[in-house]
């Protein structure tokens, strides 16, 4: 069986082949273009799968709330204008005749860690990605937890400070205001000299100036505070960390070692680990579920 799987993000779109074995190969990443409109990103997409001989199906993971069982985006922000009602499965398919499957980024991510990363063999646990903002994954009793709406899993937008920050979801003091690898590069930069990127602010001389290393501390914090909420809420065995920042070791073993302080005894046995797939989860889980349609 031959897949291609796609990645579609705020600002890019990256799409590789996926063969039955789920190996991945001639991985490609273009500009989304994001400003042009769901509708544009969408034909784009179907130009590319055209471009390739037979291919069996045609796996999305994509930005915004969806229904799988549809295709549709159910809601997405104005990063992709339009994007919300986009029903991709019904274009994708008509243009191409071949079977489409559609999943949301983070869930898709965390279909990757349950087949074939770090929590295969678990039965519950949360997916979360820290970037510009944080996304969540919620899999319990052995599958995806969608939500009434195809919506659950929004923990970037848990309130861990009432009255706070203004989030881009409209309300105020939201998760990933403050946690998200976004909200560490601000904070950095609020009292650093130079600019620094996420990788740069880890590289030695950063990371051991003090100034900046209690930057760094005072984000990881504001992570357990979030993931103590997450916990408390599905007393998961295995939380799974993606983004490229969880990279750095020192994040979770940091947010290991104070979260055990915090917790209720009985909630202690949760085990916080970053993910070995790195950016390929979302296209492996997607095209493992496109696989079985
Ligand atoms: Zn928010």
């Amino acid at each position: 069986m031959k897949i291609i799987t796609f990645d579609i993000g705020g600002t890019f779109i990256k799409y590789a082949l996926c063969d039955e074995n789920f190996k991945l190969s001639r991985s490609t990443k273009i500009p989304t273009d994001a400003k042009q409109g769901g509708r544009k990103l969408i034909e784009k997409v179907i130009e590319i799968v055209k471009e390739h001989e037979h291919i069996d199906r045609v796996a999305i993971s994509t930005a915004g709330q969806v229904d799988s069982t549809t295709g549709v985006i159910v809601y997405a922000t104005d990063t992709i204008p339009g994007y919300t009602g986009t029903k991709i499965k019904e274009m994708v398919e008509t243009a191409t005749s071949v079977p489409t499957y559609v999943e949301n980024d983070v869930n898709s991510a965390a279909l990757g860690e349950a087949y074939f990363g770090k929590a295969k063999g678990y039965n519950d646990f949360i997916c979360l990605t820290y970037g510009t903002g944080i996304g969540g994954a919620i899999w319990l009793n052995g599958d995806l937890y969608k939500g009434s709406f195809c919506s659950a899993g929004e923990l970037g937008h848990i309130i861990t400070h009432s009255g706070g920050k203004k989030c881009t979801c409209g309300g105020n003091g939201c998760y990933e205001c403050y946690a998200s690898a976004r909200a560490l590069v601000e904070g950095v930069n609020g009292v650093s000299d130079e600019i620094l990127d996420g990788v740069k602010i880890f590289e030695e001389k950063n990371f051991n100036n003090p100034v900046i290393r209690t930057k760094i501390d005072e984000w990881i914090d504001e992570i357990v505070t979030g993931l103590i909420s997450i916990v408390y809420t599905f007393n998961p065995s295995l939380i799974v960390l993606g983004g490229g920042i969880m990279n750095e070791n020192y994040i979770v073993d940091s947010i290991n070692e104070r979260i055990n302080k915090k917790l209720m005894q009985s909630f202690r046995n949760v085990k916080i680990v970053n993910s070995n797939l790195g950016n390929t989860a979302g296209m492996l889980g997607v095209a493992y579920k496109a696989s079985k349609i």
